[in-house]
């Protein structure tokens, strides 16, 4: 029998673990010697001593939000649907945003609301207490998420009571109001911003980007659709199906998607558009258009086929064609889901890969943009002036479904 096998199991662990203890004291391990470690040495248990809680170095690459002090404050605008499923649950996902104060028309709602995202009394508001945001500190930015007729009038009142505005998509009814907004905010000293979350979104960007680096070629034809069914007797599209309210029909709630997006996969604004008639469903309840399609045409000859409905379901797809590929977004513009895939053409060939984007929260970039334009005293990537190209561009498509002609853009 040799040596080393004449050693019990029992009598080697002993002398390893003695001898890793020596290392680690050693090389100044934390495992081994805790700031707490009891000075009597660790009861042994099989040769192991007994596991214990320490301390270990910061992981690498971790990205801390700022300190609350230093974030940008919001008071958001409208607790509806939007605001309370996708904004104030965000605003906690956000490094540079904190929620600071609420507005609603509902008080019951409005107590509950504070209280669960603790907002204490005074910093909850009626519509009517706007202008108290002026003594209110704690908010930097309002964010309006109310049906479109009200973006105008809450962000001129937001902006006389001194504060930054992020308003939901579109920026307003009219071009007209637009150009009101832009100007209150320029006199005001204060930023605008349109809530554009697809112009944040992972997936989007990615698309931009491989668009940008030839991987299609020249982008010629984009397909760009969008549809779900307008159900009126749901209190979220009570509003949307009322002109007064809306200021237009699916055009205005998710044709919009397609229009900002052409331009931002492009990189191009249009020259031109024509559309189809509008498409009503003549249901007595509804007063808005419900479908419509047209065509928009780019300085580098590009066209962008869109179409926009609130009688079909499910449909939120960007298709980006070149002469080397294409790109499909599909879903392009959803809250949870986004498919990006790249087909690309060797000869006769094709190649389709479908991308993976690690992180896919679109809204926290978006609120977080707001706060570092503040911060940063600089515009935001989606200024007040992106909401008005599109509401001139939407203008121009219903004056087209109406004329039949097309409709030169300036
Ligand atoms: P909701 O109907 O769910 O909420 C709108 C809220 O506005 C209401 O809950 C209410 O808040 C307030 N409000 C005040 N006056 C009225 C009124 N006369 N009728 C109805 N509501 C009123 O709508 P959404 O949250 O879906 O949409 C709000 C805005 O957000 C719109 O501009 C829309 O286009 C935009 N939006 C943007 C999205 C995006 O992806 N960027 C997605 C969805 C919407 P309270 O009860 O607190 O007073």
């Amino acid at each position: 029998m040799s040596t080393l096998a004449s050693v019990s199991r029992r009598d080697f662990l002993q002398g390893a673990s003695g001898l890793l203890a020596v290392c680690a004291f050693a090389s100044g391990d934390a495992y081994a010697q805790p700031a707490n470690a009891p000075t009597s040495a660790p009861e042994v248990v099989d040769g192991f001593p007994p596991p214990r809680l320490v301390g270990r170095p910061m992981p690498e690459k971790v990205q801390f939000p700022s300190p609350p002090e230093r974030r940008v404050g919001f008071a958001v605008v409208g607790l509806g649907d939007f605001a309370l499923h996708q904004i104030l649950p965000n605003l906690s996902a956000t490094k540079s945003c904190r929620l600071a104060a609420l507005v609603s028309g509902n008080p019951e709602k409005l107590q509950k609301v504070g209280e669960a995202y603790g907002i204490s009394k005074e910093h909850r508001y009626g519509y009517d207490q706007l202008e108290k945001l002026r003594d209110d500190e704690t908010v930097d930015v309002v964010y309006i998420i109310t049906p479109n007729v009200f973006h105008r009038d809450l962000t001129e009142r937001a902006f006389k009571a001194g504060k930054h505005v992020l308003c939901e998509k579109p920026l307003a009814t009219s071009s007209e109001d637009c150009e009101a907004m832009i100007a209150a905010g320029e006199k005001a000293g204060k930023t605008l911003m349109v809530a554009y979350r697809a112009q944040f979104d992972p997936y989007n960007l990615e698309a931009v980007k491989m668009i940008r680096e030839g991987k299609v070629g020249t982008p010629s034809l984009l397909v760009l659709d969008h549809g779900r069914i307008l159900d009126p007797s749901k209190p979220v599209d009570q509003w949307r199906a009322k002109q007064a309210l809306a200021g237009g029909g699916s055009l205005f709630d998710i044709g919009i998607y397609s229009v900002n997006g052409a331009r931002y996969l492009l990189g191009e604004e249009p020259v031109s558009v024509k559309a189809s008639p509008i498409v009503r469903s003549g249901r007595p309840e509804v007063d808005v258009e419900e479908q419509i399609s047209w065509t928009m045409r780019f300085p580098s000859g590009a066209v962008a086929n869109c179409s926009s409905s609130y009688l079909v379901s499910g449909r939120k797809r960007f298709h980006i064609q070149g002469d080397k590929g294409d790109i499909t977004l599909d879903p392009a513009t959803d809250y949870e889901v986004r498919n990006l895939y790249l087909k690309t053409m060797q000869g006769e060939n094709h190649s389709t890969q479908e991308l993976e984007i690690p992180q896919d929260n679109q809204f926290a970039p978006m609120l977080d943009e707001m706060a570092n334009a503040i911060l940063e005293n600089r515009q935001p990537k989606t200024p007040g002036v992106e909401g008005l190209r599109d509401l001139r561009i939407l203008e121009a498509i219903y004056r087209s479904a109406e004329s039949g002609r097309e409709v030169k853009l300036a």
